[in-house]
């Protein structure tokens, strides 16, 4: 996202300033702001922390304060309406929601409040908003004039090409019908084509303006690192790069998530399991606490993150390899909403390129989805394997050059444009922000290694028809004496010690390479390997292979030299992070208070930037990014307290 500043019209930069304490939109917000406050149809696509919210919230202030009524916010994610409407609160602005998690006096007071226009805004989950009582009660409001926008968030629900459908999302196309003269604004991070025409067909949206951001988020850094030993990896970049952090840490299967929470446990790191296995009331309250407590490190499988908007997941990994870059880019997204820096790490190997190609290899769907499958986890081995620009790559999945969004307004905010961006596209840019960038790997020419691989492989099957695996393979390369090369007499095939010269890793890297282009196949459980079609290509030598140097050597030296131990999101001295601690645990109490998460009272970017400029006065207070009228009014006085208090 850009920071830049934009022409704002009025009413919108006083809200945002005075309300949310926010100095300045941010890329297109001021654009769709000031376009839904006059009263247009808006579809806006932004990725994950892109700041999707204030596109809907600072209009419904706007129009409320101007007699229009209220904004009634369509949301599927009951879970999260509590958080949304205390941090509203928090902010002095009048919110509240409806869903089936109320019992029937609180939803009646709600109702009233709502007629006597008592209210900002409204959230409410789509099955209730279609309820006969609820339609009436907004025919009412309609008929007063008292109906001022409609918010649909997550609007790619209605959308069956979508990755969360939900059929009463489709029912919402009667908003339109039943209300024509109320502005509608539709929002999702959910970029491509299909997806984007499907929501304008079915809500009806065919005379909105359509706002599409550029979907980097500039603030991930992408790293992807070979596996030797995952958790020890793990374990390492966690006490490198995120000591006391939140995060989340993807695995494929509910055993290994259960395994890698206890071991991570026993290592002195706050990890919880979550998986759909769990009974609902713990899983509960394993999310409750990751989004109220400080620094847990949740261990799960994609059940969990959908819908989990805590703005300060400080890092993403993924100790197995998703299924294809969508999952990819959605799990990771759910780092750094708050535009901090934050990590995307993942360990990937052989094996997990075996077992990807064997689970769609035996799944029952038909031939063609299959092949589909191939293809997109293909694109996301290229990815794990490129010694390119990690986010170039990302994005060009996504239909993006970087440097050159669809809607022109987003660029990097790493400091000074991306080479090449302007003029080339993408080609060669570089970001700055990932592991390829920052450190570009040494590339040796795998070409001639490839074919010794391979014409290895053909011995054997010449040699008696026996299929073996990649560990056989390679200590037949490298000439290594063990039990099963006696036993199957292969000191004896021509390839015998032919790639001594070649380490196991470099070797393993080969045979990745080769399974990743097709050249290969694993198979069945002992990941036996055979040749494809296309291997004669590169047995004939028409195929050249570059690869990356197995980095892991210099990785951990650059671990040591390059970590942060780090306490806050910003760099703060010594004293500063006193303060910092000081101003965390007096949040702490007050999100308690409050029933809040934390980060409901203030983001932790906000406290970085209170202890570092040690503010005296209220108006010092003011002028922080992120402090609004309301908070200083509610909390000034605490805050200097603390500060004095922290004695520093
Ligand atoms: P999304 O819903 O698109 O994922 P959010 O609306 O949750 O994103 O916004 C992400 C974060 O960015 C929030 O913490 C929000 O307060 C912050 N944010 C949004 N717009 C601005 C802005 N103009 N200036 C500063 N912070 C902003
Ligand atoms: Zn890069």
């Amino acid at each position: 996202m850009s920071y830049r500043f934009m022409p704002a019209p009025d009413p919108a930069l006083p809200i945002l300033q005075e309300v949310f304490g926010y100095p300045a939109f941010r890329g297109p917000q001021a654009e769709i702001v000031a376009h839904v406050i006059g009263g247009g149809d808006a579809l806006v696509l932004m990725p994950t922390g892109g700041g999707k919210s204030l596109c809907y919230q600072v209009p419904a202030i706007a129009r409320q304060r101007a007699g229009q009524g209220v904004t009634i916010v369509v949301s599927p994610l009951i879970a999260l309406m509590h958080d949304q409407v205390g941090a509203l609160d928090e902010a002095g602005v009048s919110a509240a929601f409806l869903n089936s998690t109320q019992d029937f006096e609180a939803a009646l007071a709600i109702e009233r409040d709502l007629r006597a226009g008592k209210i900002t805004l409204l959230y409410v989950a789509p099955e209730r908003l279609t309820t006969a009582r609820f339609l009436g009660l907004l025919d009412h409001l309609a008929e007063d004039g008292k109906l001022s926008l409609f918010a649909i968030d997550e609007a790619h629900c209605v959308s069956q090409w979508g990755h969360d459908f939900r059929e009463n999302y489709l029912a919402l196309s009667l908003l339109h019908e039943r209300y024509p003269r109320v502005p509608r604004i539709a929002l999702t991070a959910t970029a491509d084509d299909l997806t984007r025409e499907d929501i304008i067909a079915r809500l009806g949206l065919d005379a909105a303006r359509v706002f599409i951001s550029s979907f980097d988020r500039p603030n991930i850094r992408y790293q992807i690192v070979e596996k030797a030993d995952a958790r020890r990896q793990l374990l390492a970049f966690i006490r490198d790069e995120h000591e006391g952090d939140a995060g989340i840490v993807y695995c494929q299967s509910r055993k290994k998530v259960e395994d890698t929470a206890e071991w991570l446990t026993q290592q002195g790191v706050s990890a919880l399991p979550y998986h759909a296995g769990l009974a609902a009331d713990l899983r509960q309250h394993t999310q409750d606490r990751f989004l109220r407590e400080d620094g847990i490190v949740m261990v799960a499988t994609i059940a969990f993150g959908m819908g989990i908007d805590k703005p300060d997941v400080r890092f993403v990994a993924h100790l197995d390899l998703p299924k294809n870059i969508e999952g990819y880019y959605q799990e990771t997204g759910r780092a750094g909403r708050d535009g901090l820096p934050s990590n995307a790490w993942m360990a990937y190997g052989l094996q997990d390129v075996v077992n990807q190609r064997r689970m769609i290899d035996e799944s029952p769907a038909h031939e063609e989805f299959k092949r589909n499958q191939r293809a997109k986890l293909d694109s996301l081995l290229a990815l794990a394997e490129a010694y390119d620009c990690r986010r170039v790559r990302l994005l060009a999945y996504f239909g993006e050059i970087y440097g050159q969004p669809d809607a022109g307004e987003a660029l990097p905010t790493q400091g000074e444009p991306p080479r090449g961006a302007a003029t080339a596209g993408s080609v060669g840019a570089c970001c700055r922000n990932c592991d390829n960038c920052l450190t570009p790997p040494a590339t040796w020419d795998a070409t001639e290694a490839a074919r010794k691989a391979l014409s290895c492989i053909f011995r054997f099957h010449q040699h008696g028809g026996q299929r073996f695996g990649a560990g056989h393979l390679i200590d037949v390369l490298r000439g290594k004496q063990t039990d099963k090369v006696a036993q199957y007499g292969h000191t004896e095939l021509s390839t015998w010690g032919i790639g001594a010269d070649l380490s196991e890793q470099q070797w393993r890297g080969v045979l990745r390479q080769l399974i990743a282009l097709g050249h290969l196949r694993a198979e069945g459980e002992y990941g036996t390997l055979e040749l494809t079609e296309s291997a004669r290509s590169v047995l004939k030598g028409e195929v050249q292979m570059l690869l990356r140097q197995p980095s892991e050597a210099k990785r951990s030296r650059d671990a040591r030299g390059g970590g942060r131990s780090k306490a806050a999101p910003i760099a703060l001295d010594a004293l500063a992070t006193l303060r910092y601690n000081a101003l965390k645990a007096w949040r702490a109490s007050v999100a308690k208070e409050h029933n809040v998460p934390a980060y409901v009272v203030f983001h932790d970017a906000v406290l970085a930037e209170m202890a570092s400029t040690e503010p005296k006065t209220l108006s010092d207070l003011r002028g922080i990014s992120g402090v609004g009228e309301k908070k200083l009014e509610a909390y000034g006085m605490q805050i200097l307290r603390a500060l004095d208090e922290a004695g520093v």
